[in-house]
This record gives C-alpha cells, sequence and structure tokens, in this order.
C-alpha cells in the first residue's frame, strides 16, 4: 500500500518539540521575523518540566548573587508564576509570599505547578506570531543531501509534509538530527519516577499556614542524581527503545503502587501521573564544538553564560559556544535544549536544567530565523 503524504505549505522555521527548549525557540524565531511552526507530538507544552513534573526551575544565578541567565529564560521563570504559586525569594522578584527552597541561600530559582505553567506557555508562544500544531509527531526529515528541505509529521490527519527554510530540533532525544544523519552519541540514566500527591498532612499544613507549596507533594520511588534507590538488577538505560521506554515507566509505576500499599489508603491521592519518561540523558548531538562546562573558559561565539545547579559550582561561571547547537556537514539544522553537543560529565549534567535549555532554544531560534530570513551562513548566526 501507498502512504500518501499531504503536502501542508512552507514555513521559515520548524521548530520539533515543545519543551522548554523548543518554546524559547518558537519564539525567539518568531520574534526575529520568521513565520514558525512549533511541532509537538502531545497536547501540553514544556515538555520534562510540565509534562515530566519536574516543575522545579533551576537558577538564573550563579549563587553569589548575580544574575547569569537573561531573556526568553527569565521570561519563563517569571511565567511559571504568572498564574499561581511561586516561591521566588523576594530578592528575585517573589510575590505569592511562599518561602523560597533555600531561605539561607535564595537563589534565582522556583517550584511551579507544571499545569498552569503548561497552559501559561501555549499563551507565550501564540502571543509571539508562532504556530502550534499539537498531537504530531515528526516522523522524518526530508533530506537533499545534508540539507533538510522539511518534516514529515504524522497525526490523526495523516502523513504531511511541512517544508521549511530551518529546522530546530528540540526533540530532547535528538530524533530529528539523529534521523538526517548527523553523529549523535547515547546517554545513560538511572530510573527516575516522579509522582505528584497530596495527603491530609499537606491539607492541613495548607489550611494552616495558606502556603499552596506546602500542599503538593512530590514523590520520587526511583533513584535520585547519584542513582541511589535504582532498581537492584536493572541496568543503565539509554531510553532510545521503545522496549526500553516501556520497561521503565511500567517499572517506576509498579514502584509507586509498592509504596502506595505502605500508606493509609484514605489519606492521599496522586494528582498527576508524568505522561513522557523522566529519562535525564537519552541522545546528544556531535557539535562543531563541545560545552564542557569549565569555569571562565571563554569562546569567540558565545550564545552566552550559565551557572551551575549544582551545590559544588556555586560561583561558576560557564560560556556556551553556538557551535554545540549545531554540525557542520548540516547547513540548516539545529539543536536546542538537552541535545546540544555537550558530552557526558558537567556539560551534559549543566545544559539539560531548563535555565539552560532555554538559553540554548533562544540562541537556537535566533540562529534559525536569520538563516531563514536574511540568508546569513549557518557558522555566524550568533
Ligand atoms: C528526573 C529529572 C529531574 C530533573 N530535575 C530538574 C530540576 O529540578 N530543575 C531543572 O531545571 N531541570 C531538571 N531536570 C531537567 C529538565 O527538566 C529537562 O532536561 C528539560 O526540561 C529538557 O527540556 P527540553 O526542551 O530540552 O526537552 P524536553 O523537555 O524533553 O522536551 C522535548 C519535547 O519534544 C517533544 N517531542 C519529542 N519528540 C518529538 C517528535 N518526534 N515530534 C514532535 N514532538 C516531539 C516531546 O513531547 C517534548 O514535549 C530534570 C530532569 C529529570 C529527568
Amino acid at each position: 500500500m501507498e502512504i500518501q503524504t499531504i503536502y501542508k505549505g512552507k514555513y521559515d522555521v520548524i521548530v520539533v518539540g515543545g519543551g522548554i527548549a523548543g518554546v524559547a525557540a518558537a519564539v525567539s524565531a518568531a520574534r526575529n521575523g520568521a513565520s514558525v511552526l512549533l511541532v509537538e507530538k502531545q497536547v501540553n507544552l514544556g515538555g520534562l518540566a510540565t509534562m515530566g513534573l519536574i516543575s522545579w526551575y533551576e537558577p538564573l544565578c550563579d549563587g553569589k548573587g548575580q544574575q547569569m541567565i537573561y531573556g526568553i529564560a527569565e521570561e519563563l521563570i517569571r511565567l511559571s508564576a504568572k498564574y499561581c504559586f511561586d516561591n521566588l525569594p523576594a530578592q528575585w522578584g517573589g510575590t505569592s509570599g511562599n518561602p523560597p527552597k533555600h531561605p539561607s541561600s535564595p537563589r534565582f530559582s522556583t517550584l511551579f505547578s507544571p499545569t498552569v505553567f503548561s497552559a501559561a506557555l501555549d499563551e507565550f508562544v501564540l502571543d509571539s506570531g508562532a504556530r502550534i500544531r499539537f498531537d504530531s509527531r515528526a516522523t522524518w526529515p526530508v533530506m537533499e543531501g545534508n540539507v533538510c528541505r522539511g518534516i514529515i509529521v504524522e497525526s490523526v490527519s495523516g502523513a504531511e509534509l511541512f517544508e521549511a527554510k530551518a529546522i530546530v530540533d528540540a526533540t530532547g532525544d535528538a530524533t530529528v538530527m539523529h534521523r538526517a544523519g548527523v553523529p549523535t552519541v547515547e546517554g545513560e540514566n538511572y530510573l527516575t519516577y516522579l509522582v505528584h500527591m497530596y495527603d491530609t498532612d499537606g491539607a492541613k499544613k495548607l489550611a494552616e499556614t495558606g502556603n499552596t507549596v506546602a500542599f503538593r507533594r512530590w514523590m520520587n520511588r526511583g533513584s535520585n542524581l547519584e542513582g541511589h534507590g535504582h532498581p537492584q538488577g536493572m541496568g543503565m538505560l539509554k531510553g532510545v527503545t521503545a522496549e526500553e521506554v516501556t520497561d521503565y515507566i511500567l517499572t517506576g509505576k509498579q514502584m509507586m503502587l509498592d509504596y502506595l500499599k505502605t500508606l493509609d489508603r484514605g489519606s492521599y491521592d496522586v494528582m498527576t501521573l508524568p505522561s513522557m519518561p523522566q529519562f535525564r540523558k537519552i541522545r546528544r548531538i556531535v557539535g562543531k564544538c563541545d560545552f564542557t562546562a569549565v569555569d571562565g573558559r571563554t569562546f569567540a561565539d558565545s550564545i552566552g553564560d550559565c551557572g551551575d545547579f549544582r551545590s559544588q559550582g556555586i560561583g561558576n561561571h560557564y560560556q556556551i559556544p553556538f557551535g554545540a547547537l549545531y554540525n557542520e556537514k548540516f547547513p540548516n539544522l539545529l539543536a536546542a535544549g538537552r541535545i546540544i553537543s555537550a558530552p557526558d560529565g558537567d556539560g551534559w549534567e549543566v545544559a539539560r536544567v531548563i535555565p539552560t535549555c532555554a538559553l540554548t532554544g533562544e540562541a537556537a531560534g535566533k540562529a534559525a530565523a536569520m538563516l531563514a530570513v536574511q540568508g546569513v551562513p549557518l557558522e555566524k548566526c550568533y
């Protein structure tokens, strides 16, 4: 049977993946004059940050009082608190009166409601002029040599072809660039299964203090960052096969049920399950150069500085090179978010958190617009 592909027209920029990086890229490209389509396989924006229930915006500052990341990353942290609680410290503009997570060393970070933030992201993207297409999975890039002419998208409408002059891959697993032939590297993950619940204790605290943050409880039955809690006998997971993803999700849910059996079943409810697997590092590109997170190192093509969310990195300033967002053999493909060229170790660890994803997303979107609208060669688009 021959599969019909319906032609759906041409955009300057297509952004694949509506996580934090994809949202930042789409808005940035639209603000820089491009016609933009944002393609998201789920029906909500925010990716891991919202659908993955992460909901903790790591800091925009260096931990010593200096803000490091501005632009869309800052707009997004404020948007995360626009329609619901925030627990930003007052010195960073916190308004809800909820106490900051680290009262002794208040950083420019906040908890946020994943559901409310996700809905606010729709508004943010649409206000920029970019268009959103939900429930649409980008399957294959259409390649002419190493130039990407467009994307095949599969949805309830069937298989559709969207042409574009530049494409930003913000899929979190480099699906588009990997399938286009860009060299990639796979990550390794412990199992984390994080859900949000509430219980009678939280309800009492809310009633006593009026602190809405106290109500929602983050419950992780899997591993922490260091591997404590990873199921015994289970190897490291990459997240690049459907079998592995299924195993990950089923094991995580079973661990949650085993835990719930130990509770008084009349005392809680689980509010939300994650609607995407909580792998930290799935696949990243091999770029023109690497972001390795070296304190104080400078780059001629720097797109900005980020800090380090981990306590051992307090005060560090890491410059991110634009060369980590593309592979020089592919003239119109850009990476954004946790798939940039950041080798395992400090680089990938710092590149994958929400503020850095917003920063690389903004840079990728601006570059895609420069390429598509002004015809600037990719290596000069920073
Ligand atoms: C357990 C865990 C804890 C974490 N804790 C924190 C934390 O406390 N603070 C913090 O700042 N960061 C944290 N992070 C990291 C951070 O949340 C993510 O790395 C970051 O949000 C990734 O953003 P992204 O946009 O690059 O990718 P993603 O969030 O993965 O977004 C990718 C988007 O692309 C879509 N997509 C994928 N493939 C396709 C396709 N083919 N077609 C269309 N759409 C597609 C997906 O549905 C998704 O919406 C944590 C991560 C994990 C896993």
